[in-house]
């Protein structure tokens, strides 16, 4: 069994980043739009704040009071589409209840949206061609192509259905050829799909949901979830017995959390590319 060790590619990824940039030798601006106060947000934020420090970045965080209107969201993003030293940008999800968070994304241009969540840049990726691809799903796709992890002809089983990680996922996976499976909270008889699966995704957000049981030897199992208990993060596989049975893993920490992050300048360095 190999780790799929997230930290390590990530880690590798950045190194060269900060090569390029270095070689750029130019001002580069990211801007972090974060409303309110969600303490897992902040974890996130300061994250992405010291990797910006790290590769010379210039991170400005906007954190803005959970009373602010969607109207004033909007107006920040659109100065902030609108000042050239800003290269890219991200709403920190989750937004209050009141803020429509894709009205919002819909107001980022084009070539700024960092996360790929707009209209626009989902529209793109399912027709195959996007700038930006949503952080988590191409994180997971570079991880597996790092470890020669062949996706042709594979069958997936991903399950999640959401629009930051299922949807952006299933899209890049079928564009390489996987037969993909895609199953949520009415699938019936999951462990069907799992127990047929080469690749199994797992983005649910609950401890010890994928079991040993549930895999078939030799998996490929890659645990997206992550879950809070008593002050540790854990996925949502149970590691120690799954591992036993798959082919490769990732753990939690240290699997897919660093390779999003990661993607975040990986899709900044698109925009710069553009430039040229
Ligand atoms: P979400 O919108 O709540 O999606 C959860 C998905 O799991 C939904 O599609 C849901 O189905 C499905 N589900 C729930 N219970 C299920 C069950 N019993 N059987 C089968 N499917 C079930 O959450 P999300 O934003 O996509 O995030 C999912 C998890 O990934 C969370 O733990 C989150 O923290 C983590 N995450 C990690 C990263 C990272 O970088 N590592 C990035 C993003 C998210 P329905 O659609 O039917 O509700």
């Amino acid at each position: 069994m190999t780790i799929l060790d997230g930290k390590k590619v990530s880690n590798e990824i950045i190194e060269n980043i900060k090569e390029k940039l270095e070689k750029i030798n130019k001002k580069i601006g990211f801007a972090i739009i974060w409303v309110g106060n969600n303490p897992a947000s902040e974890i996130y934020i300061k994250n992405k704040m010291k990797k910006c420090e790290y590769l010379g970045i210039e991170a400005k965080l906007f954190h803005l009071d959970e009373t602010v209107t969607e109207n004033e969201v909007i107006k920040l993003i659109e100065d902030l589409n609108n000042d050239e030293s800003i290269y890219g940008m991200i709403l920190q999800s989750p937004v209050p209840s009141h803020i429509n968070i894709v009205n919002c994304f819909n107001k980022i241009a084009y070539k700024k949206d960092i996360d790929g969540f707009s209209n626009v840049s989902v529209g793109n990726l399912c027709l195959g061609n996007p700038l930006h691809v949503s952080c988590t799903p191409k994180g997971i796709i570079k991880l597996l192509d790092y470890y020669n992890i062949p996706l042709e002809g594979k069958n997936v089983c991903l399950i999640n259905r959401s629009n930051i990680v299922g949807k952006p996922l299933f899209n890049l996976l079928i564009e390489r050829n996987a037969t993909v499976t895609m199953c949520h909270s009415k699938t019936k008889n999951l462990e069907l799909f799992t127990k047929n699966a080469d690749i199994v995704i797992s983005a649910v957000g609950k401890v010890n949901f994928i079991t040993a049981d549930m895999i078939k030897d030799g998996a490929v199992i890659i645990d997206v979830g992550i879950n809070r208990v008593n002050g540790k993060v854990m996925g949502d596989v149970d590691f120690e017995n799954v591992s036993k049975k798959a082919s490769f893993i990732t753990p939690v920490p240290g699997g897919v959390g660093p390779m999003t992050v990661a993607m975040i300048f990986d899709n900044i360095m698109n925009v710069i590319k553009e430039e040229k």
